[in-house]
């Protein structure tokens, strides 16, 4: 709980997403920590590696630059014995005139691309992110509904981004429908305000290239862009006002 109520204490942008990048830092930390040298957890990212995402995170927490090169030999290796046999023997026998056709080869070579698909995909820190925020959003409903002073800072946030959103209403789902009803109408006043403010911002942002409204002042509409992205997505850091200066 303690968590939730210092995500909810800050009045700016989605706390969900506050929660979920703490949660982040720490899994990244973890990986990047002594645990890499754990059997178990080595078990784990042989076979796993890291999503594309988390790479590219692990990249730049240039902490540890021994222990992600040791984690990725191990998996590299991991990967290549399991792929590579069943990639050499997807490779097609070219159909001779002796030699019959064989309509297996289409399947096999789906498989491979399959395999790999799904090892790509696969990461620790997405799973044990899932599990944190699913924990997160349950106990967001139960404060909510037990604790006033919490259901006040939730009704007040400035917005839940959509991603979290939607993960609020597969949580409220879950809660019988009186909890639900009063839950999901907080979050949808919450969340059309947020629409309607963005949308008005943006179009203001648009007018303001009109050359008869340049003596205007930007009001709020100066980074609407980038508050707009921000709500749409939950990885908010990318789209900071600094980065669109570049
Ligand atoms: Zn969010
Ligand atoms: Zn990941």
């Amino acid at each position: 709980m303690i968590p939730v109520n210092d995500a909810y204490n800050e009045s700016c942008g989605c706390p969900v997403c506050r929660l979920h990048e703490k949660a982040e830092n720490n899994y990244l930390e973890y990986y990047l920590g002594p645990s890499l040298m754990e059997p178990d957890t080595r078990k784990i990212t042989n076979k796993t590696g890291f999503c594309p995402v988390h790479m590219g995170k692990l990249n730049k927490a240039v902490t540890n630059r021994l222990g992600l090169g040791l984690v990725m030999h191990t998996h590299l290796k991991d990967f290549n014995e399991e792929l590579n046999p069943k990639f050499k023997s997807a490779v097609p026998a070219k159909a001779g005139l002796l030699k019959g056709r064989n309509p297996d080869y289409k399947q096999k070579l789906n498989a491979v691309a399959d395999l790999i698909d799904k090892r790509v995909k696969s990461c620790p820190i997405c799973d044990n992110l899932d599990d944190a925020m699913g924990h997160y959003v349950e106990v967001i409903c139960w404060m909510f509904s037990h604790d006033k002073e919490f259901k006040e800072k939730f009704v007040k946030s400035e917005y839940h981004c959509l991603p979290h959103t939607s993960l609020l209403l597969r949580q409220a789902a879950k809660l019988s429908q009186n909890e639900a009803s009063e839950f999901v109408e907080a979050l949808y006043s919450n969340n059309t305000q947020t629409f309607d403010s963005l949308i008005s911002d943006v179009e203001y942002f648009t007018l303001k290239f009109d050359y008869r409204n340049t003596d205007k002042p930007w009001g709020t509409s100066k980074n609407s862009i980038q508050r707009s992205m921000r709500f749409l997505s939950s990885e908010g850091r990318d789209f900071d006002e600094q980065q669109s200066k570049k």
